[in-house]
Parts: C-alpha cells; sequence; structure tokens
C-alpha cells in the first residue's frame, strides 16, 4: 500500500525530503562543538556510521518508505584531529576569541559596537596578527589612542595568541542565539560568558 501523502513527493526533486530545513551540531566524539551542519548532511554522515544521532528536533523528515526525526546534534564517532582546523584571522574571530569582552576593561558588548585594537599601535610599528590584535571597547580603544600598553597604563587582560582551537564561536556569533537542544553542549564554551 502506498502511504498517504506519498504522491505530494513527487512534486520534489530526486532525494528531497519533506521538511522545515534545520541545523545540526557537530560534536567531536569528546562531546565538544565543532560545527554546525546542514541536517541533510547530518543525515548522510549518520548513513555512512560516521556520526551517532544524540538529539533531534521535533521535525520529522519523510521520503517515500522512511520517516525519522531531524537530527539536531551529532556526534562524531571516530577521534577529531584539532589539527585539521585552521583558524582564519578575521574580526569576528578575534572576538569570538576573547569572548566579545573588551581586553582592557573586561566588559562585554555585542560585536556590532566592540572595535579591534592594535596592542602596540601600528604607528609604532605594530602588526595585524593574532599576537597584536585584541578586542576593545570604543571607549578603551579612544582612551588607549596611539600609546603603548605601558604608555598609556592599559594591558590586554589576556595575553594575545593564535588560538589552537576555536570551536563553533564564530558561527555562533553569527547565530545570535543558541537553540535550547544545543546549550548542553556548548557549556565548554560558552562558560566564560
Ligand atoms: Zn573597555
Amino acid at each position: 500500500m502506498v502511504p498517504k501523502g506519498a504522491d505530494a513527493s513527487k512534486d520534489l526533486p530526486p532525494g528531497s525530503w519533506r521538511c522545515a530545513m534545520e541545523q545540526t551540531l557537530l560534536l567531536t566524539r569528546g562531546y565538544e562543538p565543532i560545527s554546525v551542519i546542514s541536517w541533510q548532511r547530518a543525515i548522510r554522515l549518520h548513513v555512512l556510521d560516521k556520526v551517532e544521532v544524540v538529539e533531534t528536533w521535533d521535525q520529522e523528515v519523510r521520503s517515500v518508505c522512511v520517516a525519522f526525526k531531524v537530527p539536531a546534534v551529532v556526534r562524531l564517532v571516530t577521534a577529531f584531529s584539532r589539527h585539521q582546523q585552521k583558524i582564519k584571522f578575521s574580526r569576528q574571530n578575534v572576538l569570538a576569541r576573547d569572548r566579545w569582552r573588551c581586553q582592557y576593561c573586561g566588559a562585554k558588548h555585542p560585536a556590532r559596537v566592540l572595535t579591534l585594537d592594535h596592542v602596540l599601535p601600528r604607528s609604532r610599528g605594530g602588526k595585524t596578527c593574532w599576537e597584536n590584535i585584541v578586542t576593545a571597547c570604543s571607549t578603551c580603544n579612544s582612551s588607549k589612542g596611539n600609546r603603548t600598553p605601558e604608555e598609556a597604563g592599559m594591558r590586554p587582560r589576556k595575553h594575545p595568541q593564535r588560538p589552537r582551537w576555536l570551536p563553533l564561536l564564530a558561527v555562533i556569533a553569527a547565530r545570535r542565539a543558541i537553540p535550547p537542544v544545543w546549550s548542553t553542549y556548548c557549556h565548554s564554551i560558552l562558560g566564560a560568558s
């Protein structure tokens, strides 16, 4: 017997599923968030036995003969090498490294009002790189001005470094909100908030 509603699937391109678009949080084997992927990719990885489904959304995906819940969180079944991930130097990634906090006064602000500060000013030969750029609020940035940390008496709270590991922070920054079903797995990166 043909399942009810199966005809509607003829209107869709081959391989399509009838489902609201949702995304899937990808975790390492050790439950650390690595990335946000499409649910379609999550299903492909699941079919290939590369991930196990940890949480699901309420929505179901259906083809003519199968129906299952859309994965909300999946976990790799094999070890993931952190070295595989190259972290690009970008404004968003610097803000994420510094957890959206001014590195001088410690205040947390939305990304749109934060600035990037050259610890050693460019006019003094300071480079634009992970080791010389920190997140600063506009007040601290302008009060430090073109002075070195010693001259201004303003030192970054943390010595700026290239992050070796930036799980998902930039993605989360871009999304603005974390779905509740993901939050359990994001404590390790949001704990300092
Ligand atoms: Zn500040």
